[in-house]
């Protein structure tokens, strides 16, 4: 995505090899994207960088995908959820919540039933949780090595996704952030990214301190966020 103003965005995705099969964090945008949401971000569009297209050319089958972990339910997140009809859906239930019975005007414009009207198998996940290193996490059901961690704030059921890797862990921390500089002391975030933030958060003041939260981390968790191409090219 290449906002006016910039500076270029990404959807960062993982796909993780849990079993037998593949699981997902996040889908990204997919194809079928919608005007507004193009527009307003100038969305490259280019089919080769959707999911599926990613999968295929790893070489594997969109049947392998047998879980997908939502950080949350906007359209360059839940995109491509449609590819995957026979998926398990794992998200914080308040997000479900929202976006199937819409609480306000900002959120009803913000979801688009239309990425989930196959009828995805939602598993949901609520309030309780085990602590986890400062946050908190609620284990997958049914998915070792892959937990759910709370961030709510960028919309009521926001979460990050926590994924064992090796010693260590990465977090995935959807939109919690835009860019790297947010979580430096003090935060750095070019105006317009902070007030395209400030105007789609749910609960700012949660938001704000759920990126402290994400600043004292300990080593060994990586953090990104879904938006930073840098902290996506480092990757590489
Ligand atoms: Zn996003």
């Amino acid at each position: 995505m290449r906002p006016l103003g910039g500076p270029e965005m990404v959807c960062h995705c993982l796909i993780v090899q849990t079993g037998d099969g593949l699981t997902l964090v996040d889908t990204g945008i997919g194809v079928g994207a919608f005007l507004g949401f193009t527009m307003t971000t100038g969305a490259a569009l280019d089919v080769s960088e959707t999911m599926p297209a990613r999968l295929r050319a790893l070489g594997y089958d969109l049947g392998d995908v047998r879980d997908i972990v939502l950080t949350h339910l906007d359209v360059d997140h839940a995109g491509a959820l449609r590819h995957f009809p026979r998926a398990r859906v794992h998200l914080h239930a308040a997000e479900l919540e929202a976006a199937l019975r819409p609480p306000s005007a900002g959120e009803r414009s913000r979801y688009r039933p239309v990425q989930w009207e196959h009828g995805p198998s939602w598993v949901t996940y609520g309030e309780a949780g085990e602590p986890w290193l400062g946050l908190e996490a609620r284990p997958l059901d049914g998915v070792d090595g892959v937990a759910l961690v709370p961030l709510a704030g960028h919309s009521r059921g926001h979460s990050g996704v926590a994924v064992r890797d090796g010693d260590g862990w990465l977090l995935h921390a959807g939109d919690a952030y835009y860019v790297r500089g947010e979580l430096a002391d003090p935060p750095r975030c070019p105006p317009h990214l902070r007030l395209a933030q400030w105007s789609v958060a749910t609960d700012h003041r949660s938001r704000l301190a759920n990126v402290r939260r994400l600043s004292e981390l300990p080593p060994g968790v990586r953090v990104f966020s879904a938006h930073d191409a840098q902290e996506l090219a480092a990757f590489a």
